[in-house]
Order: C-alpha cells, then sequence, then structure tokens
C-alpha cells in the first residue's frame, strides 16, 4: 500500500518538479530571474559573515575539456592550492591584469597587490569514472581544478558558475540562486565531484529540506528513474523522523547504474554507497538498475548513507563511531517505517553483534584503524552499533520515554550540523552529552572506546527482553524493559507526523 502511494507521488513530482540547468541559462531567463537571484544573494550577504568573501567566476568550455577560473581574493592572500590538482597542469595563469603570474611548488603564488587570478585547467573524469559514463557527461573532481585560499570556518567562497547552454551541472556547494553557489569549509573528507553535461536532475523537497538528485544513467542499463525517486524519498524521510527534519538542508545526491552484469546480478539492489564531505555534503550510490520498486524500498543502503548525516564527520581512524551509529539506525529506522517487523529488526542486530565478536585478536576500538579492513569490518560497522543502542536504552529508561537517541542527535542539528570541520570521537560523545539531561555518553565511550573487541551484550539483552536463539531471537513481553525495546523499533511522534 505504502509502494504506490509512493510512486503516485513521484510520477507527479516527475512531471512538476524536473529541473532546469544548473548553469548560465538564456538571457531572457537571466532578466526574468535577476530580481530573485537578487533578493536571495542580499539576503546571503546579510548573513552575519564575518569572514573573507572570495568571488570565483567558472565557466566550462563548450566542449566540457577545460574550466577557466577568475578568482577574485579578499583579504591578504598570498597562496592559492588544489589539494589533488597539479600546477603544471595550469595555463594561462595570470593576473586580471593579464600580467604573468608563476605556480611555484604546489601552488599559485600571488600578492596582496594582485588579488585577482585568472587560470584554465583541464576538465575530465577519472579513468575508472569514464568507464561507466555515457560520452556526454563529466565526472569532474574540482580539488583538481578549483584553486583556494585556505579557508577559516567564517570565510566563504561566492561562485558563478557557468557552463554550456542546455547542459545540466550538479554540484556539492550550497546554492543560492540560479548559477550562483556558495562555498565554505569542510572537513574533506574524500573528493567531491562537480558533473555536467545530459543527464536528469531533480529536487526533491523532503522534511527540512530538499535533496539535489543527479541520475546518470549507463546507456545499457538505463534507471528507472521513477523507482529512484520514489526510493531516495523514502529513505530521506526514515532519517528526516530522528529530529523531523532532514540534517543537511540541501545535499548533493548522485545516482548511477552499477556495473552489475546480467550472469552475475548483484544481490542487493543497491550494491554500494557513500557520504563525500568536500565542499557541501554528498551521498554517492550505485544502484542495480531495472529492479522493481520494492527491491529499492526494501534495501538498507540509502537509509545507512543517509544516517550518516545525522553526525558530523568523526575522524576516520575512529569510524566504528560513525559507522556504528549508521548502521544502528539503518535497522530502527527500517523497523520503524514497517520493512522489518520487531523482531526481524532486532535479530538483524543480534546477528551482526555475534558474528563482530567472532573477530579473533580484537583490536581495542580507537586502534581499529591499525588493521586490514577485512579483518576487522564487522567490528567497524557494530561496535558502535552496540554502543548507540546501549545509549538509546540508556536514555529511554533513565526519562520514562521522553529522552531517546533521537532527541540529542535532534538537539546536535539544532546546534552544530552540518559541521564544516573534522571532529574526534571524544568531543563528540562530550557535546553528546551536554545536550542530553542524563549525561551517559562520555562514561560509555571512556568503557568502550579503549577496550578491545565487541561490548558484551548479556545484560542488555537481558533487560530488553532478547533472547537470541541459533536462527532468531525470541522477545519476551515481560522483562524489564520490554516498552522500551518496542519503542526503539516504532515510529516516533515526528516520525509519524511526516
Ligand atoms: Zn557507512
Amino acid at each position: 500500500m505504502e509502494s504506490a502511494n509512493h510512486v503516485r507521488v513521484s510520477s507527479e513530482m516527475l512531471q512538476s518538479r524536473r529541473n532546469e540547468s544548473g548553469g548560465i541559462r538564456a538571457a531572457y531567463l537571466r532578466t526574468a530571474l535577476s530580481l530573485v537571484c537578487l533578493t536571495v544573494v542580499l539576503l546571503l550577504r546579510a548573513t552575519p559573515a564575518m569572514g573573507l568573501e572570495h568571488v570565483y567566476r567558472i565557466v566550462v568550455a563548450d566542449d566540457l575539456r577545460t574550466v577557466t577560473v577568475e578568482a577574485q581574493l579578499a583579504g591578504g592572500v598570498t597562496k592559492l592550492q588544489a589539494r589533488n590538482g597539479t600546477t603544471s597542469r595550469l595555463e594561462g595563469l595570470r593576473t586580471c591584469d593579464d600580467m604573468p603570474l608563476r605556480a611555484r611548488g604546489n601552488g599559485i603564488i600571488t600578492s596582496e597587490s594582485n588579488s585577482c587570478v585568472r587560470y584554465s585547467y583541464p576538465l575530465r573524469s577519472s579513468q575508472r569514472e569514464r568507464m561507466a559514463l555515457p560520452d556526454d557527461v563529466v565526472v569532474s573532481i574540482p580539488s583538481e581544478w578549483l584553486w583556494l585560499p585556505s579557508l577559516a570556518e567564517e570565510d566563504r567562497l561566492r561562485i558563478e558558475l557557468e557552463v554550456p547552454t542546455g547542459l545540466e551541472c550538479s554540484v556539492p556547494w550550497l546554492a543560492a540562486g540560479p548559477g550562483v553557489y556558495y562555498l565554505e569549509a569542510s572537513p574533506l573528507s574524500s573528493r567531491g565531484a562537480v558533473i555536467i553535461g545530459r543527464f536528469s536532475q531533480y529536487d526533491l523537497d523532503i522534511p527540512g529540506g530538499r535533496l539535489r538528485v543527479a541520475l546518470i544513467d549507463s546507456p545499457d542499463n538505463p534507471l528507472e528513474e521513477i523507482n529512484i525517486i520514489a526510493w531516495l524519498r523514502s529513505s530521506a524521510a526514515d532519517v528526516a523522523g530522528v529530529s523531523g527534519r532532514f540534517p543537511n538542508p540541501q545535499p548533493q545526491i548522485i545516482v548511477q547504474s552499477g556495473e552489475s552484469r546480467r550472469d552475475r546480478p548483484s544481490r542487493s539492489a543497491v550494491p554500494f554507497g557513500y557520504v563525500i564531505r568536500d565542499g557541501g555534503e554528498t551521498v554517492r550510490f550505485y544502484v542495480d538498475a531495472g529492479r522493481p520498486l520494492d527491491d529499492y524500498l526494501g534495501d538498507w543502503t540509502a537509509t545507512h548513507e543517509f544516517s550518516h548525516l545525522l553526525l558530523p564527520y568523526i575522524a576516520s581512524e575512529q569510524k566504528w563511531i560513525s559507522e556504528g551509529f549508521a548502521s544502528y539506525y539503518q535497522n530502527v529506522l527500517l523497523a520503524r517505517r514497517g520493512v522489518y517487523t520487531e523482531e526481524n529488526a532486532w535479530w538483524r542486530l543480534v546477528r551482526s553483534f555475534r558474528r563482530a565478536a567472532e573477530i579473533s585478536r580484537p583490536p581495542a576500538l580507537n586502534d581499529i584503524s591499525e588493521r586490514s579492513f577485512g579483518e576487522v569490518r564487522m567490528l567497524i560497522y557494530w561496535s558502535g552499533a552496540a554502543i548507540a543502542l546501549m545509549a538509546d536504552t540508556r536514555l529511554r529508561e533513565l526519562s520514562g520515554g521522553t529522552e531517546s537517541l533521537d532527541t540529542v542527535l535532534a538537539r546536535l542539528q539544532e546546534c552544530c550540523l552540518p559541521s564544516k570541520r573534522t571532529w574526534q570521537g571524544a568531543e563528540f560523545f562530550n557535546k553528546l552529552d551536554e545536550l542530553s539531561p542524563y549525561p551517559i555518553f562520555v562514561e560509555l565511550y571512556e568503557k568502550y572506546a579503549h577496550r578491545r573487541g565487541m561490548p558484551d551484550m548479556v545484560e542488555i539483552y537481558d533487560d530488553l527482553g532478547i533472547k537470541p536463539a541459533a536462527d532468531g531471537v525470541i522477545l519476551a513481553s515481560q522483562a524489564k524493559l520490554a516498552e522500551v525495546r518496542r519503542a526503539i523499533m516504532s515510529p516516533s511522534a515526528t516520525q509519524s507526523a511526516l
């Protein structure tokens, strides 16, 4: 029943919300939009930005092979860098007064008197990307071609981007009007993507935000767009249900056909997804195209990836925290949506906790990055999930059900997300205690972060009335915290209202 609803809503949306090109529009459109655009820009300028604002004008060549950048730099900038760029690929490097400029070492050296810089740089997809892309789409890496001054948290770039007429453009930066964006400091967790070419783009309104979705077809494996859109909306609503609104007001979402072969089909409808925090927050998915809608709606990948955005980016050596919280929520939220029964959701958690506990010679959680990923994968994903369950249970028990992990993460979202920087694990747990009427988080961190392997779950299973068996769980209705157990997997008031 729910699936049918999704299809209907999405169908209307596909017709009404089809996006315009993100680049330069025809002149008449530009004139018509200029007032709106000016208002948006004035509003944004009126925000208390106490830092520097640099203005970048970026023009993409018609053949999509080159990008030309004019950077007007505020304040005493003396060096521009692109963390994945190479100075030898810079072309036509000059001041805006047409004086020659030199790149030295790994940067473009400027001076306060030459605070306007021009250059061109090759625009290209990586070798790996090219294999899966149609000829008329470029997935470029801005950390190669966007040469930047160092950005303090309060600084920003105003970017005016011009792409060839008729082409779409998908960027991670904050959209402020047609072809106008703001880029701020970000954790630089991976390489962001700017996509230009012929592909489908949709703006999907979700509670508290808008997903900016780019759908890139592979020629022999076309996406069923209506199914993809319904699945993204549903997964985003799962995560918005934690606090009442999605944790990022306008994330960039990129969906591509995966490389599953007909003779060896992928088991999962969404074999792979990941989050990038570089110039904004991006979630990329590779899907097995052509699956029926129910396969996507029953897949946990998008709910897991979107759940990452409930937390700031935490240092990669401590990925057991972010992976753990996302893995916990992927099960809880699919149960709340009715994809899993309560019993099935607990079995999925118990089974994963058990497999994580079977790792031989487990490291301490905070030393997990010293071991190979394959060796400790289950511990990375499920140790933090066990701690998230402990925190959620304890908060619900202490408060009589008015507090939970959801309520604390909702406050975190209010104060601190999206965050522009990398957090340390201890700092994250400290902040959660600050935001909670019951300071339970640091205690859990201190107890488990330095301990080897999985937390012992015997006591919490007993309290919640979860009896693990060989191939399932038995839920005890008379257990001390049976009500808490049911509440964890039931839609919260905010989620029901969405
Ligand atoms: Zn993850």
